[in-house]
């Protein structure tokens, strides 16, 4: 049938049915219902509050003085409401969490296909530093592309960020972040100084994807402004919130402010999914279907789209690089309160 043939009434029938699948969607995008989240954050946190396993990051010096006993627990869901457990004072840096706000941000200037075309959107299946990632994805050697979230492709991603200088970038970049948490963030300046006088390894990585053409100018400025984006300070319910904003369609579900356009929110998660959880990105997802990132200085937040973001922040790491408390702790909250996007129940 074509259009010009569909009587009123069919018309109206359409819309009616298409504003009832609307509905359908909005009640299959559901926070989980209130009683029993915290019951779930009580008992991940109970469980995992005795000693583990794994010891704080040290090749930045800074990050091996963080107190490892800091634990704190918090879920946002889409509806706004804020769920914490534990330690939500302490702060500790960004890092590699940082990656993911920066991929948003260069993805809502230039589009998906501007990262997807030049870094990749691929597991290089090597170290999150890898060089030999950088020489394998050049095309003569036909290996795996690269991603932003790994650091070569992250430099390369901070590089692209739009500003006329560097305090422009900078500003921009904090600002974005800051939307995500719902309140203005800083730099912890101890760690920005102690990564910066001791990462001669990303400012080597930096200048190979300037010889490779990935960075186009200034990759001296591209690893330093990279450097103060892991040295963001946050607590675990600035990490809830940012991982909450991607679960709502990039709206802030706490401030109401849209921060990035929900189109290119799932561009976001795919990368995360994955590559968010370093060399373990498979397991984690196989035990969580969740994307998530985690970072050197012991947070992880993971994504439940339409319904929860969540973070842990516990600095001791297993042998990957990933919180050891953070990934138990998540992957039990998450599994009670049904997070996992892929686990349908049939009709
Ligand atoms: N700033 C850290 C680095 O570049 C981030 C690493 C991470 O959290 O994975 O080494």
């Amino acid at each position: 049938m074509t259009p010009r043939r569909l009587s009123k009434l069919t018309v109206v029938a359409l819309v009616m049915a298409l504003v009832g699948a609307g509905a359908g969607a909005t009640a299959l995008a559901q926070a989980p219902a209130k009683t029993g989240v915290d019951a779930a954050l009580k008992a991940a946190y109970d469980k995992y509050k005795g000693p583990q396993e794994g010891k704080n990051a040290d090749y930045i010096p800074a990050l091996a003085k963080v107190d490892p006993n800091i634990y704190g627990i918090a879920l946002v869901a889409v509806d706004g409401s804020v769920y914490t457990m534990g330690d939500i004072k302490s702060e500790v840096s960004i890092q590699s969490i940082s990656k993911v706000f920066t991929l948003a941000k260069v993805i809502e200037e230039q589009g998906p296909d501007a990262i997807a075309r030049t870094i990749g959107v691929d597991a290089t299946g090597m170290r999150f530093n890898s060089i030999v990632a950088v020489e394998m994805a050049q095309k003569a050697l036909g290996g795996p592309e690269m991603n932003s979230l790994v650091n070569p492709g992250a430099i390369a991603t901070t590089s692209m960020v739009k500003g006329a200088t560097r305090a422009d970038v900078w500003n921009s970049i904090l600002g974005f972040y800051s939307d995500f948490a719902g309140r203005p963030l800083a730099v912890n300046q101890e760690v920005f100084k102690s990564e910066a006088d001791t990462n001669q390894r990303n400012q080597a990585i930096g200048m190979l994807m300037y010889a490779y053409g990935y960075i186009k100018a200034n990759p001296q400025q591209a690893t330093d402004v990279y450097t103060e984006q892991c040295s963001v300070s946050v607590n675990a319910k600035d990490l809830a919130t940012m991982a909450a904003t991607l679960a709502n369609g990039g709206k802030n579900p706490v401030t109401g402010k849209q921060v990035m356009k929900v189109e290119n929110v799932p561009r976001v998660l795919a990368v995360m999914a994955t590559a968010g959880l370093y060399d373990d990105s498979g397991k984690w997802l196989y035990r969580t279907g969740l994307p998530g990132k985690s970072g050197v200085g012991g947070g992880i937040i993971a994504v439940s789209p339409g319904k929860f973001g969540i973070a842990v922040i516990s600095p001791p790491l297993d042998e990957a690089g990933n919180s050891v408390r953070a990934q138990k702790a998540i992957a039990d909250i998450s599994n009670t309160l049904g997070g996992n996007p892929y686990a349908a129940k049939p009709r």
